[in-house]
């Protein structure tokens, strides 16, 4: 339920309202959105007297939100979340770039890759150290080993890391050293898992699950969000469907529906949605189109000897024009809006 009160409403004011919801064992959180304030009730909301609180003379209107998620709605807070990450931002027309392996390899390969990718303009470098293979006998990454050559890499270039986290018994290593904690597609409803990341101070990405809906991606986000983490990235990262030319086909769809029902920044990976590189281009194209809040791009300096999704990985020159090429796009996007604007 959400109670939209008048902007004016003091501070005491609110407070006895909010004593008398939080005696019903309702958890509350205030937002602030144009003209007026928000609260949003959490819990069992069915003793509350929606025609009751409207005699208050401060509350405006009192609605009941259907949805399962609370914090994660855009209804309990209309503006969009930004995260910042450095000097990055995300989100609300801030628009950033993720780069970097499939995974870390050595110090060599992870520093080159961070060097060339900065210069091209990301925001954030990416690179698993702990990587979900379908094979036990795959690659499974370099572990903590991966972490400290990420930190050197962070060390000679600046860019914030992102990282996949696969199990809770990291995650003070991830908080000492991580900037961005990536709930990988897999482990998108291990629920144990979001409960911990939830506990951290870090933002975290987390990935669409291979087959997943809207509704069960933004419960996950919630699962993050209830235990006091609320800086939280959507990432669709292609789901599956019955065509298999591409790895996965990406939900361009996920951009607007997303940004619709939630007030957190969505980014695109079009490496892991389609699986080729020569595809990821068009797709981080179509993603900027659609108003992502940014993007998350597999680059390797030898894709064809890289450990983990060489055929996906995108050189550094690649790199280079699509980066030229969806800064144009921005370019349009933030055009258009303006234009949108000084037509209303
Ligand atoms: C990755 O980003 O390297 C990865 C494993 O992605 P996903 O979880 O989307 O498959
Ligand atoms: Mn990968």
């Amino acid at each position: 339920m959400i109670i939209i009160m008048k902007e004016e409403t003091t501070n005491e004011q609110m407070q006895s309202l909010m004593e008398s919801l939080q005696e019903a064992g309702l958890e509350i959180g205030i937002t602030s959105g144009v003209g007026h304030k928000i609260l949003g009730l959490i819990g069992d909301t069915a003793c509350v007297d929606e025609e009751k609180l409207l005699l208050h003379p401060q509350v405006v209107q009192v609605m009941r939100v259907h949805e399962p998620y609370k914090k994660a709605n855009r209804h309990f807070h209309p503006q969009d979340t930004v995260i910042q990450v450095g000097n990055a931002k995300l989100g609300s027309g801030k628009f950033g770039v993720i780069a970097g392996p499939c995974s870390v390899e050595s110090v060599a390969q992870i520093t080159q890759v961070a060097q060339a990718v900065k210069a091209s303009g990301a925001s954030m470098l990416r690179g698993g150290a702990f990587k979900p293979r379908t094979s036990p006998y795959s690659f499974q990454g370099m572990g903590v080993d991966g972490l400290k050559l990420l930190v050197e890499a962070k060390q000679a270039t600046g860019l914030p890391i992102v990282t996949e986290i696969m199990s809770p018994r990291y995650c003070e290593l991830f908080e000492e050293c991580v900037d961005v904690v990536q709930i990988g597609a897999r482990n998108m409803q291990n629920f144990d898992l979001l409960k911990e990341v939830g506990k951290l101070s870090k933002p975290i990405l987390l990935k669409r699950g291979l087959a997943n809906t809207y509704e069960e991606w933004i419960m996950s986000a919630e699962y993050i969000m209830s235990e006091g983490n609320e800086n939280v990235i959507l990432c669709e990262r292609g789901i599956r469907t019955m065509e298999t030319y591409t790895r996965n086909t990406m939900d361009v769809s996920a951009v607007p529906a997303l940004k619709r029902m939630t007030h957190l920044p969505v980014v695109v990976d079009p490496s892991h949605a389609s699986g080729h590189s020569w595809l990821v281009e068009p797709l981080a194209m179509a993603a900027a189109a659609a108003g992502a809040d940014g993007l998350m791009i597999e680059v390797h300096n030898n894709p064809a000897c890289a450990k983990c999704d060489g055929q996906q990985s995108l050189t550094p020159e690649q790199f280079d024009h699509l980066m030229k090429k969806v800064e144009a796009m921005m370019g349009i996007v933030e055009k258009t809006l303006v234009e949108a604007k000084g037509e209303e």
